[in-house]
């Protein structure tokens, strides 16, 4: 047989670890790694967190999955703790982002039904956008790597270059009912909405009776320096995809939505196995612990900055390799001149773990629980990386 027992849809690196320890990642043979990829934006509180863990066994040993067919005190006392701390006046849990997309792209659908609109199906989303890998988050996005070969899709997104406010002006007609907006791009290469744009799109939908559905899967839970990156730009959107981060490495995510938005999910509606267990419910729960804390979340800021400036001070050693620095927070892109991917491989080699994204970026994502011993690391490992990175490994 040809094909490998595990499905062979990624292209595996030689990094194996089988142990984790705050900041660093271990193989069977005690090789050690700084993990500045977290599990892309996953394990927020690094790896072996006590309180995560401790929550996460004393849940284990007392419930851990009922139907929700049945009252759910744990599932309840989330979701209020959720909507007393968001926009949001409801919630619904799932196991992964893409299925938060998933009920966060119905919830804005059953909501036109039910006021009568049905007619307002599609939905204006933008290019290089990553919402997941279901057939629907596939469908809302340009990209053709991840379309490729699962066409025809459905026809109900209108994708508009990211950040032009004019083209999603001119884009809004009778059919349109949401806009669905990463406010930081992750995957497609650590961009930021302008406040401009984002804003635009709110007094959009406002204007025109549109849902603003911002995905946060990537950017939220605590990467900004806010515990949602609504919060940095001061807008408030009408449904919100979240996930990673709020486990801590435990599969959950939600979606959030304000009462109106939600209008149409009654019963029947929308359903999930898994979503919302006792065990998820306590990963979210040690996770918003830690991280929704004033002095964490100025921890955060704190780090970003460092880590940031000390990749803008070492750029001029290595400008013919790097550009520049974007980013929020400790969500930062370091834009290549050349072929990120390849730069990303490299870094392994000196010991440092980082992720590759679209337009040539090198994503840092690190445990949001670094101090500055693990900036001056990082910084060291990757200006060893560059040094020893040689046009050919670019090709
Ligand atoms: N949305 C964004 C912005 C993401 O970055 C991701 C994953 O990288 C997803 C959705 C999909 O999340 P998941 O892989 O948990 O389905």
């Amino acid at each position: 047989m040809a094909i490998t027992a595990m499905m062979p849809v990624y292209g595996r690196c030689e990094v194996a670890p089988v142990r984790g320890e705050g900041c660093y990642l271990y193989d069977a043979d005690g090789k050690e790694w700084l993990d500045f990829a977290a599990g892309i934006a996953v394990n927020a509180l690094g790896h072996s967190h006590p309180h995560l863990i401790g929550a996460i066994q004393k849940q284990a040993a007392t419930l851990m999955h009922i139907s929700n067919l049945y009252g759910a005190p744990d599932q309840q006392r989330t979701a209020e703790r959720l909507v007393a701390r968001t926009f949001a006046d409801t919630v619904f849990f799932t196991n992964s982002g893409a299925e938060a997309l998933e009920c966060a792209i119905k919830t804005c659908r059953r909501h036109h039904f039910a006021a009568g609109t049905p007619e307002k199906f599609r939905i204006l989303t933008f290019s290089n956008a990553f919402h997941g890998r279901t057939m629907a988050t596939i469908s809302v996005t340009d990209q053709y790597k991840l379309r490729d070969g699962f066409e025809p899709l459905p026809d109900w997104a209108t994708v508009l270059p990211f950040g032009d406010l004019e083209a999603a002006t001119a884009a809004v007609d009778g059919s349109i009912g949401g806009i669905l907006v990463e406010p930081i791009q992750g995957e497609g290469g650590i961009r930021p909405g302008t406040h401009e744009f984002l804003q635009g799109l709110r007094d959009l939908a406002d204007k025109h009776g549109l849902l603003l559905i911002f995905d946060e899967v990537q950017c939220g839970v605590g990467r900004t320096g806010h515990l949602f990156a609504y919060e940095h730009y001061g807008i408030l959107p009408d449904i919100m995809s979240v996930a990673k981060g709020i486990g801590g490495g435990f599969p959950v995510g939600a979606c959030l939505a304000t009462e109106h938005a939600a209008s149409g999910m009654v019963v029947g509606t929308h359903g999930s196995t898994y979503g919302g267990n006792p065990l998820a419910m306590a990963a979210i729960n040690a996770s918003l612990d830690i991280i929704d804390d004033a002095a964490f979340l100025a921890h955060v800021t704190e780090m970003g900055a460092r880590l940031r400036s000390g990749l803008e001070q070492m750029i001029p050693n290595h400008d013919e390799l790097f550009d520049s620095v974007r980013g929020v927070g400790l969500m930062l892109g370091l834009k290549m001149k050349s072929d990120s991917r390849a730069f990303v491989g490299h870094a392994r080699s000196h010991g440092i773990l980082l992720v590759a994204a679209g337009d040539n970026v090198v994503r840092l994502l690190p445990p949001l629980i670094i101090d500055e011993t693990h900036i001056r690391e990082a910084i060291d490992k990757i200006s060893a990386a560059a040094a020893a990175f040689t046009p050919a490994m670019a090709a």
